[in-house]
């Protein structure tokens, strides 16, 4: 100990007598102790959940249900760990409520309200009322008020502010109806909200930026950059994992006419615009059984699967149709540029003949060029 240095002497002198005062300080460090290892629990869950989200194990529309069971029960569980003061649950349920509130808006915050209100009133007590009204509704509405004028910039702030005032509201205002918690006790209540709350807005934080960082990775390593179509590693990939379950399987190539004179006349970046929204128009013509990749350039490569081949080829005719139905803008005061595609097409009897497909439909392409273009052959 004498070889500590008097800082860290002083703040465990201070820590001590904080717990003796605190009357029970033990019982009230363990409960929020515990409040906080069901936090990092319930951050852990919801971390997991995005993940298998975004891995496609769990189905997207499970998200929002699976976010507001999570936090749902977290919160319940708070409750059975709360420190007991004067009938008062002291916990700190407010972090979970207000950070929901915050970024999640009322859709994820009215359930879990509704629930957790309910199970807190069931457990009744002489402040079951003011702990529902005081310690989840207020916090509740006040963390959506934040919501609508929250920026990123001050939104520390704002949420600190969200904990501060309903920390007031809840352990000091009801004072004139002698139903506040006591003085001690309400302001250990505010360093230990302050503090875990600061640990889990890191976690939140640090979980989120993770998770932005591996979608933007994912993102490049899978797509063309330019129109957000598959690459050709993901294409590899998709026809790879792909069972025909006894249909037959065509590729068709798709390259732009006259695209080098969009680029001369009206340069490279209207261009880009160009192949981006043929691009887009492609992905709108995208069904199941079906995927398509930028080739390169101006070409691109489309995977499809049907019983009969007359199908793909009222497929391949929409979208020649869509793309000269939807011109693309080329700037203020440029009239917008009609674009029309060239497509060959020929069948895949096997994946292993993926090479020769691709040269087979670009012969076929090469006709279609040779016929005057804008057509399917
Ligand atoms: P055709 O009807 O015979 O296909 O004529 P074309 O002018 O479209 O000829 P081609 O398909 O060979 O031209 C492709 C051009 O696309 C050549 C290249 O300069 C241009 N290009 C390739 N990649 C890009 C790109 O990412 N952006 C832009 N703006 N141009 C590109
Ligand atoms: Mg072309």
């Amino acid at each position: 100990m004498s070889q500590l240095s008097p800082k860290i002497k002083l703040i465990s002198i201070q820590l001590s007598i904080i717990i003796i005062l605190s009357n029970g300080g033990v019982t009230i460090l363990q409960s929020f102790l515990a409040n906080l290892g069901i936090m990092l629990l319930m951050h852990l869950s919801i971390n997991t959940s995005y993940y298998l989200i975004h891995e496609n194990k769990i189905n997207k529309a499970f998200q929002p249900v699976i976010h507001i069971l999570i936090v749902t029960a977290s919160i319940i569980s708070m409750f059975h760990f709360s420190y007991m003061s004067d009938g008062h649950r002291v916990d700190l349920r407010m972090i979970p409520i207000i950070l929901l509130g915050v970024f999640h808006s009322w859709k994820y915050v009215l359930p879990v309200i509704v629930i957790s209100s309910l199970y807190r009133l069931g457990l009744g007590g002489p402040t079951a009322v003011h702990g529902t009204i005081f310690g989840i509704i207020i916090p509740s509405i006040l963390s959506l008020i934040a919501f609508t004028w929250r920026d990123k910039k001050h939104i520390l702030v704002i949420l600190l502010g969200c904990i501060t005032v309903s920390w007031l509201v809840s352990d000091l205002l009801p004072a004139k109806i002698r139903l506040a918690v006591p003085d001690g006790v309400a302001l250990i209540h505010l360093g230990a909200l302050l503090s875990a709350f600061l640990i889990m807005y890191f976690f939140a934080l640090t979980g989120r930026r993770h998770l932005d960082t591996l979608k933007t990775q994912q993102f490049f390593a899978e797509r063309d950059p330019l129109t957000g179509l598959y690459n050709m590693r993901k294409f590899d990939t998709k026809l790879e994992q792909f069972s025909p379950e006894g249909k037959r399987m065509f590729i068709a190539m798709i390259d732009i006419d006259h695209f080098k004179g969009i680029n001369d006349t009206l340069g490279h970046q209207v261009g880009d615009a160009a192949i981006k929204n043929v691009g887009k128009i492609l992905l709108t013509y995208c069904k199941k059984d079906m995927f398509i990749a930028r080739w390169g350039g101006d070409e691109f490569i489309v995977f499809m699967a049907a019983e009969r081949i007359l199908t793909v080829r009222q497929e391949l005719e929409s979208i020649r149709k869509g793309v000269r139905e939807n011109p693309t803008s080329a700037g203020v005061g440029i009239m917008p540029i009609t674009l029309s595609l060239s497509i060959g097409v020929a069948e895949l009897t096997d994946l292993s003949h993926l090479k020769e497909t691709i040269e087979e439909a670009d012969k076929q392409l090469y006709l279609a060029k040779k016929l005057g273009r804008d057509r399917v052959c």
